[in-house]
């Protein structure tokens, strides 16, 4: 059977070193051997926040990563929840498939609570790993490349598919996740590099800004540079960032720095994240807004025809 990819992000902000490891370099990949679809989730913007924010400059900066990483609209279909309405649709029978009990047991859910803003917590926050369930199976995805934080909503995908064949007869094939290089990369404060939460490199930022944010992290007051990620977790991760850039093992690099300190560890981290990502930086300068438009403007028509196929057959396969 060939594959079909999906995978997506929220336009919450600029893509990072987190995502390219995590996922984006998979997709590069993937592309070029399966039919695949690029979700933007901007309905699951306002899962932990109450407003969309600036929904309308992030979805534009979202295509223009994707397509400054090497994303190729000819190959991917590039769309978005709001543009959708038979994928959302598709949430109804879903949500009937799953417990309360086992919505509340997820613990991706569990850790963006703890790290949402709100003041409480959104019916559509339990419920979103079942809205991505209809993400993934609206286009009868089988492969999904994700970070590890995803690993429990793909679960919830499976369960909903594994039902829905049980109940209404095979429509459905139970996908699988595929993880990145780097399933969970650190941010500079130790947490998960996320962009919600001010501690990510973004692919986008310049290569001053990336310098002093690289020389704010947290580091550690011993002088020679070692690799252990229990007793110096901060100077691991700073090992790790450099080591993904170069391709090279974090350890060799520590030797190589020796006794430098944390000085000569960030400017090699510095160094490397900027000579990486220049080149995927200068693709993003000549790319323009209405490039970005009119591409998510061709993947929404694409994705769109998918979804109402496929909410058809859900309907017969119902009896409505
Ligand atoms: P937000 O903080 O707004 O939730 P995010 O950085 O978590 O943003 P998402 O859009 O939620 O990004 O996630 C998009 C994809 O990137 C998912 O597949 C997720 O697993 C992956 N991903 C996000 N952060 C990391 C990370 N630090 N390491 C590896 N993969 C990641
Ligand atoms: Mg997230």
């Amino acid at each position: 059977m060939n594959d079909v990819v999906l995978t997506g992000d929220r336009p919450t902000g600029p893509l990072h070193l987190g995502h390219y490891f995590g996922s984006l370099a998979n997709r590069v990949k993937l592309q070029d051997e399966h039919p695949m679809y690029v979700l933007v989730a901007d309905y699951q913007v306002i899962t932990d926040r109450d407003l969309p924010g600036e929904i309308q400059r992030n979805i534009t900066g979202l295509l223009l990563d994707y397509l400054a990483v090497g994303i190729d609209p000819d190959k991917a279909t590039i769309f978005q929840h709001s543009a959708i309405p038979e994928l959302n649709q598709l949430l109804v029978p879903f949500l009937s498939l799953v417990s309360v009990a086992e919505l509340g047991r997820n613990p991706t859910v569990k850790d963006e609570i703890a790290h949402s803003s709100q003041q409480a917590v959104s019916g559509l926050m339990f419920t979103y790993p079942v809205h991505q369930a209809a993400d993934i199976l609206f286009c009868k995805g089988t492969l999904v490349p994700v970070g590890k934080d995803q690993l429990p909503h793909v679960e919830v995908t499976r369960l909903v598919a594994r039902r829905f064949n049980e109940r209404y007869g095979e429509v459905f094939p139970l996908p699988e996740a595929m993880m990145g290089e780097r399933p969970l990369l650190r941010g500079l404060d130790g947490g998960k590099m996320s962009k919600s939460r001010g501690n990510a490199i973004a692919l986008s930022a310049g290569e001053a800004e990336t310098a002093a944010l690289i020389r704010k992290a947290r580091t550690d007051a011993d002088r020679l540079i070692t690799y252990d990620e229990t007793r110096r977790p901060e100077v691991a991760n700073l090992l790790t960032l450099a080591g993904l850039c170069l391709g090279r093992e974090p350890r060799d690099l520590a030797e190589e720095i020796g006794y430098g300190g944390a000085a000569a560890l960030k400017s090699l981290v510095t160094e490397a994240v900027n000579d990486f990502l220049r080149p995927i930086r200068a693709r993003r300068a000549e790319l323009t807004e209405s490039d970005a438009r009119r591409i998510l403007a061709e993947g929404n028509e694409r994705a769109r025809e998918q979804a109402i196929k496929t909410l058809q057959e859900v309907r017969t396969a119902m009896g409505f």
